[in-house]
């Protein structure tokens, strides 16, 4: 088991640790090893040795003081009784942030699922994490899982191995930390395709002494040519990691005897300048494999990896590859992200942690920042703002933009999900289908045959696929309604005059005249005359000659000079210059005749009437605005609701029912219910026949004894 001196004297040699810095490390170790207690490990050593570990792995990638501190606290809050408040308390607020963020990456549900949709799952992380330093802690605590795997049963370790596979060693792979990825790698390989790692391992093996030979005699020769041209890079000569082998004879489809590039040397030089240098020495001393040299110098790789590469063929006649680059370099090769750190007193300076966001921005390849305002929002903790990852329930991962709603949800998983969506669960709680989702969030769509969309989803989806399918279903509804509409207007417009609409489209008379009118087909003819583009009287006079048309009666004819100036349809408003429209009444409002009212024309419904100052009406359009009336000889009824508060006591209720009966108005629902307070609410559903009754009936209740309130209420949907 590593010591936590050891650990101290590592961090001395890239920090410069405070006596209070050393004293804040010791009394994390003696707070989690006290809280550990009497906690094993499946390998039996106490569990302490886990954290120490971990802490070491943090120490050699080079983080700060508060990432070491965190090391050795990470497991308290998952795994003992130790609370976020209480290491809040005792260490502050950075470091419980810390812990928090590992914790709460651990907590994320990784299913067999993930796999196809690794990359999604990795930024998930990221988003979570919030603070790069927690990613790289829980690669730390990752490694020496997989270090220790062996302790566990295989099902775990098939697991554990191929969240590793697919996760993490990625994301140390983006990071940069390239002795984690390999060693994540190999470790994974082990787990996840055991037969293939022994049969290598042991090839690798029986060819290890010859390779370390080999390597020993090419490094003498690679000196001694080197120092011709004055040149005298620190020459490290290695074996590609073994999963790097494999995946090679993957890739190409090789016998392991067939792996050349099994050998590499990785030479450092003291500048640039020597680094093609040395290069130049290279190739005027062994031929270079055409197209196998890289300069990731001049264009480093995503993760700042920087290095010149070449293959050439070898004094034994055996192709070996070769890293070229500076001691800075090297580093960065090695730490990844940690090697841009600047540490002022063993914390990140300022500036250095500006340089952490924008470098990792960078490394993860999601986007070129030009505009400084998005580094500060970086920054400011959110390492992706724009995008919320959530679940399905079956642990699919879905990305979408920021301010998503179920209903979005819905449509990106499929078009009718999203079309008959009625109810939302998020966690397992109902919530309303403008609710914005967060990122981790399981969501669960309810849907139901009846249900369609609403042109009120419109106002909260935010992806453009959910507002594209909802309108494309309206459109088609409103095409349908519209169809059905406009048939219904010709057959009516037809009878008035005794003509059989359906019997002369039969004839063809009909189909004669559509040219004429610009009109397609039939179906067109329809849509036309539902949407109001045609009148149904026009087509009338063009299919029938007018002699044809039933003479009309004198009683019928002076009706007709009155309906030109006013049409009354049955609801009994009266619409100017429309002839045969459908009306119906907006529920929003349900407007009582006797109050002032303005008409929509609504595709394919006719027109709707609103009261007049319905807030409705102010986000409808403008040019779809049509003044109606009230017909002055309407006797028909409409409903109304009135809401009214009285005190909770016996006998009230008749009281208010016989006030509606006697003055003639007819309840058609009502729901009574009791208040906190003392007071019930009744919501009483009436018919009237105009403004008027309706204000005597308010005035009436208003009288009874113990009544406080009488309001009407504006909606009118079902209670
Ligand atoms: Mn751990």
């Amino acid at each position: 088991m590593i010591r936590l001196n050891d650990i101290i004297d590592n961090l001395d040699h890239y920090l410069h640790l405070s006596e209070k810095d050393v004293d804040m490390i010791k009394k994390a170790y003696v707070y989690s090893a006290k809280v550990h207690s009497g906690q094993k490990r499946s390998s039996g050593e106490p569990y302490l040795s886990h954290p120490l570990e971990v802490t070491g792995i943090i120490a050699k990638m080079k983080l700060d003081v508060s990432s070491i501190i965190t090391g050795l606290l990470h497991d308290t809050v998952e795994d003992t009784l130790a609370t976020s408040e209480e290491i809040e308390s005792m260490f502050g607020k950075e470091i419980a942030f810390l812990v928090e963020g590992v914790t709460k990456i651990g907590q994320l549900p990784y299913t067999s699922k993930i796999e196809r949709q690794a990359e999604g799952f990795r930024k998930l992380i990221l988003a979570t994490a919030k603070d790069i330093r927690v990613v790289l802690i829980k690669l730390a605590d990752r490694l020496h899982n997989m270090r220790t795997l062996e302790h566990l049963s295989p099902d775990k370790q098939k697991r554990i191995a191929s969240e590793t596979f697919d996760i993490y060693a990625p994301m140390s792979h983006r990071l940069g930390i390239n002795w984690v990825t390999t060693e994540l790698e190999d470790l994974s390989f082990r787990y996840l395709n055991p037969d293939a790692y022994k049969t290598l391992s042991k090839q690798i093996a029986k060819k290890r002494k010859a390779w370390e030979a080999h390597v020993e005699e090419a490094k003498v020769i690679l000196i001694e040519k080197l120092s011709e041209f004055d040149l005298s890079p620190e020459i490290a000569g290695r074996f590609k990691h073994i999963y790097g082998i494999y995946r090679k004879m993957q890739e190409q489809n090789l016998e392991f005897e067939n792996v050349y590039d099994v050998i590499a040397f990785r030479l450092i030089t003291n500048s640039l300048k020597e680094c093609y240098e040395t290069l130049g020495a290279v190739h005027a001393s062994w031929k270079p494999v055409p197209g196998r040299f890289k300069d990731y110098i001049a264009l480093p790789k995503g993760n700042g990896y920087q290095s010149l590469h070449t293959t050439v063929i070898g004094p034994f006649g055996e192709r070996m590859e070769i890293q070229i680059r500076t001691r800075a370099m090297h580093e960065v090769a090695e730490s990844g992200v940690a090697s841009h750190w600047k540490y002022k007193e063993g914390k990140l300076d300022g500036s250095g942690t500006y340089e952490i966001y924008a470098t990792l921005r960078q490394l993860l390849e999601w986007k070129d920042i030009q505009d400084p305002t998005e580094y500060m929002e970086a920054i400011k903790g959110e390492l992706i703002a724009d995008v919320v990852y959530v679940f399905t329930p079956k642990g699919d991962l879905k990305e979408l933009p920021i301010g998503a709603t179920p209903i979005d949800f819905a449509y990106s998983i499929h078009t009718e999900v999203g079309n008959k969506s009625t109810r939302a669960n998020v966690n397992g709680k109902l919530v309303p289908l403008n609710h914005q989702l967060k990122t981790g969030d399981t969501v669960e769509i309810v849907t139901s045959k009846d249900q369609h969309p609403n042109r009120d989803w419109l106002k909260f989806v935010v992806t453009s696929g959910a507002k594209t399918k909802i309108r494309n279903w309206l459109r088609t509804e409103e095409r349908k309604q519209s169809e059905i509409v406009g048939k219904s207007i010709c057959e009516r417009k037809f009878k008035q005059h005794g003509l059989d609409f359906q019997a002369i489209l039969k004839k063809g008379d009909i189909s004669n005249v559509l040219p004429e009118l610009k009109i397609k087909d039939i179906k067109d003819l329809y849509l036309a005359i539902g949407f109001g583009k045609i009148s149904a009287n026009d087509l009338l006079k063009k299919v029938v000659p007018s002699e044809n048309i039933d003479a009309e009666s004198n009683k019928e004819r002076i009706e007709k000079i009155i309906k030109t100036i006013t049409s009354s349809s049955d609801g009994g408003v009266l619409i100017r210059g429309y002839d045969d429209v459908m009306i119906r009444f907006a529920n929003c409002c349900s407007p009582l005749p006797g109050e002032d009212i303005i008409g929509y024309i609504t595709r394919g419904k006719g027109i709707t009437i609103h009261r007049h100052d319905c807030p409705k009406l102010l986000e409808v359009d403008l040019a779809r605005r049509i003044d109606v009336e009230w017909d002055s000889k309407f006797k028909g009824s409409r409903p109304a609701r009135i809401l009214v508060t009285c005190t909770d006591k016996p006998g009230i209720l008749s009281s208010i029912t016989n006030t509606f009966s006697s003055s003639e108005v007819n309840i058609s629902k009502a729901e009574i219910h009791s208040t906190d307070v003392e007071d019930a609410i009744g919501t009483f559903d009436v018919v009237v026949t105009d403004l008027s009754q309706l204000e005597d009936v308010i005035k009436s209740i208003k009288k009874v004894k113990g009544v406080k309130s009488v309001e009407r209420m504006q909606e009118i949907e079902a209670i």
